[in-house]
């Protein structure tokens, strides 16, 4: 985490001298002797934006808001007016200070979670409990979690019952109650009583781990939001020296000239941008939504189409698999799922993980692994290439006795349930019969999308009676099926010209689509590492019904930003005519920046506690709002 510290400890300097600056500019007022050390606010917060703005200049022939502000200190200086000159100094460090703190700031509550992770866990070997490191717990091991603790590992209640409660995470308040056979992750915290939990999850694959690389890639990856008095900086710079030329060859008086440059500097507009996202993203952060780019949320208010996966985002990606079923005279069902199960054991994916589980006995070993993303897996087990996936797939790899076994799948699919077919040594055998169950609140969250005014389409790699039917219940506007990653992408691609996407989805075969959409949203607590990569908001909880919450307050947020910039540009345009009419000095045209500065702080701040959630993470389930009708 040493880039996170390394943030940190800048901005603690940062935080010390905007400190010490304010202090000693009131100091040098308290006596009339104590004067001077109104200097160590223009030196300590104002020489390092002059020799910012020098070095932008002479290097990249960059003309920013801080060549303003530089010439406006250096002016006042000048002529004498230390105080006007500290305090420009002393704002616009507290700018830069926001500026930087936008995201690591605004992902503190997630981040205070990791850092107070378990470093033990209460291990019960033998019957006998254990105390050992974190790192000593191993797949398959019993934990003993008692009341009050924090879950150390993923994995499910073998005994006992309790309630957890996730709400250091996402702010859900309501705890969980789970008992045997349900799932706990790492993170959440153990309420009333004692459970044992068998390990499925270790090491770097918790949530909780999960979490802390996300943050961690989040920080180093992260884009500075541009600041929009930057975009205009050169006009700023242009009007304000211009406004200073002629006021002081009609006027001669140099003081006017110098409130024209001090009351122009930008302070109000440099702070309305950074200040609104870092307080959208606190926001999110407490609802288990992390922001790893800022700029994300001003592009994610203007978002007309929303493309979303099916499985493991629209759908729990928690399948069950009703069994196999053979074509093929030489090999019997139960052959068919020992081989493909071993192959689906080395899977990450929810069709794959379901296939898995279902098979008891022994698993065999495989070798030459292969998962194509949107396609399926393949592998050699006892000698024999055996294949798992999708029709597409099987036609490239095992055309043998397809059409048979694509014509025995016919009614399962008319039925509306996942078939992955089975096929060895470039022979189709039979299939496998899945359903996987809508999320909680999928339903309701595409309702609320759409009446956000967003277009609604559903991307997946099923087959098309799955998409149709899932896309039915949920009253999607589109929906695209047999999508390979390169087909998600040319969607995203074919919308860019028209207007703004964001992406959402879990897995590896989302993520070139994550990557390249205006706005990439990540289920992370299930969802794959290359998806959380690639994406520039990332959910917890993978509750989907949080988009809608998003899109509202980043429209917010943008709503926001614009109000902060018309009322600090007409602030400054008044005060600049005062100026002008020598009818405000330099330390006054200081003074409105202030109140200016402020009153676009406070504006932000209340996007911190709006509200704008609705009744998410409360959905229930509609009726029959299954992808199978079981
Ligand atoms: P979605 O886009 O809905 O999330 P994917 O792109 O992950 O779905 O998968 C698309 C299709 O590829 C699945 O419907 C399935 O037919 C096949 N597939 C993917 N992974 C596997 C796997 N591990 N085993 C069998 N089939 C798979
Ligand atoms: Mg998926």
């Amino acid at each position: 985490m040493s880039l996170v510290k390394d943030a940190i400890l800048s901005q603690k300097i940062e935080f010390s001298c905007i400190v010490i600056g304010i202090a000693a500019l009131a100091a040098s007022f308290l006596a009339e002797w104590a004067w001077p050390i109104v200097f160590v606010p223009i030196a300590i917060c104002g020489a390092p934006i002059v020799w910012g703005a020098i070095v932008g200049v002479v290097k990249e022939h960059d003309i920013t808001a801080d060549v303003l502000v530089s010439v406006a200190i250096v002016a006042s200086v000048l002529i004498g007016e230390y105080d006007a000159a500290a305090e420009i100094a002393i704002i616009m460090q507290i700018g830069e200070f926001f500026e930087e703190a936008t995201v690591d700031h605004a992902n503190a509550s997630i981040m205070k979670l990791v850092n107070m992770r378990p470093t033990t866990a209460r291990v019960v070997r033998d019957g006998a409990e254990a105390v050992v490191p974190i790192e000593e717990v191993r797949l398959g091991d019993i934990v003993r979690i008692v009341p009050g603790e924090m879950v150390p590992v993923d994995g499910t209640v073998t005994s006992g019952s309790t309630s957890v409660n996730n709400s250091i995470l996402t702010g859900e308040s309501v705890p969980r109650d789970v008992t045997v056979g349900d799932r706990v992750s790492s993170g959440t915290v153990n309420m009333y009583g004692s459970v044992d939990v068998e390990v499925d999850r270790v090491g770097d694959d918790t949530t909780l781990a999960r979490m802390a690389r996300i943050i961690e890639n989040a920080d180093a990856g992260k884009s500075r939001i541009v600041r929009t008095a930057d975009r205009w900086a050169v006009y700023i710079v242009a009007i304000a020296f211009t406004v200073a030329v002629l006021s002081y060859l009609v006027f001669q008086d140099v003081y006017r000239s110098v409130t024209v440059l001090v009351v122009f500097c930008p302070c109000a507009l440099i702070l309305a941008t950074p200040t609104a996202i870092m307080a959208a993203a606190g926001n999110m952060s407490k609802r288990g939504i992390l922001v790893k780019d800022g700029g994300a949320v001003e592009r994610m208010a203007s978002v007309d189409t929303l493309l979303m996966d099916k499985t493991g985002t629209l759908t729990t990606g928690e399948v069950a698999c009703h069994g196999f079923t053979s074509t093929d005279p030489g090999t019997d069902a139960e052959a068919i799922e020992r081989l493909v199960s071993a192959v689906e054991s080395r899977s990450e994916h929810p069709l794959g993980r379901a296939i898995a589980a279902a098979h008891t006995g022994d698993v065999a070993e495989t070798s030459d692994f292969n998962y194509l993303p949107g396609l399926g897996v393949s592998g050699t087990v006892e000698g024999r290439a055996v294949v798992a996936g999708n029709e597409r797939l099987m036609r490239g790899l095992c055309p043998g006795n397809l059409d048979l076994t694509v014509g025995a799948a016919a009614e399962a699919r008319d039925d509306g349930y996942t078939v992955v077919f089975a096929g060895i040594d470039g022979r189709a055998v039979g299939f496998a019969v899945l359903s996987d169950t809508l999320k909680n609140g999928s339903a309701e969250a595409v309702r609320d999308l759409r009446s956000l005014g967003l277009r609604t389409v559903m991307l997946t790699g099923d087959s098309r009676q799955v998409a149709r039917r899932t896309a039915d219940a949920l009253g999607m506007d589109e929906v695209v099926w047999e999508c390979l990653p390169e087909d998600k992408l040319r969607k995203v691609k074919d919308l860019e010209g028209s207007g703004r996407t964001c992406m959402v989805g879990d897995g590896i075969n989302d993520a070139p689509s994550l990557r390249r959409a205006d706005v990439g949203i990540a289920m992370g607590g299930m969802g794959n590492e290359m998806a959380t990569e690639n994406a520039d908001i990332v959910f917890v909880d993978d509750d989907i019904s949080k988009v809608g919450g998003v899109v509202r307050l980043s429209r917010r947020t943008l709503l926001t930003i614009k109000a902060g910039i018309a009322f600090s540009i007409a602030l400054n345009s008044a005060a600049m005519v005062l100026a002008v009419l020598g009818l405000m000095g330099p330390v006054a045209g200081a003074l409105v920046h202030n109140v200016g500065s402020v009153i676009v702080i406070v504006m932000a701040a209340l996007l911190l506690r709006h509200d704008c959630w609705g009744r998410s993470g409360a959905g229930t389930a509609a009726p029959g709002a299954t992808t199978s009708p079981a």
